[in-house]
């Protein structure tokens, strides 16, 4: 559904690889099993940190972060990546 309706819309779907991305802390990055005490909860075990929430919206931060990181690390065409307003399609974009 996701797909079908990105492609209809002339937008750009990425798919990041999401293993860890529910035991990640999205404040701090610490990554540790047990942080998700509770199916919906998620509770960063950093001492220094101590962030707590709702488990499936950190998830989303982390992936989130990762599909940022993989745009920081993948310059397109060698030039630099500049940050697109919304709704400003690349040249390439169909
Ligand atoms: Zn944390």
């Amino acid at each position: 559904m996701l797909t079908y309706r990105t492609a209809r819309h002339g937008g750009a779907l990425h798919k990041v690889p999401a293993p860890g991305t529910s035991l990640r802390c999205s404040a701090c990055g610490f990554t540790t099993p047990g942080s998700r005490e509770e199916q919906a909860t998620f509770v960063c075990k950093n001492p220094d940190c101590g962030w707590s929430g709702n488990a499936d919206w950190n998830a989303a931060r982390n992936i989130l972060h990762l599909y940022r990181m993989g745009h920081a690390l993948t310059p397109a065409a060698g030039r630099a990546v500049v940050r697109r307003p919304r709704g400003v399609k690349p040249a390439t974009a169909r």
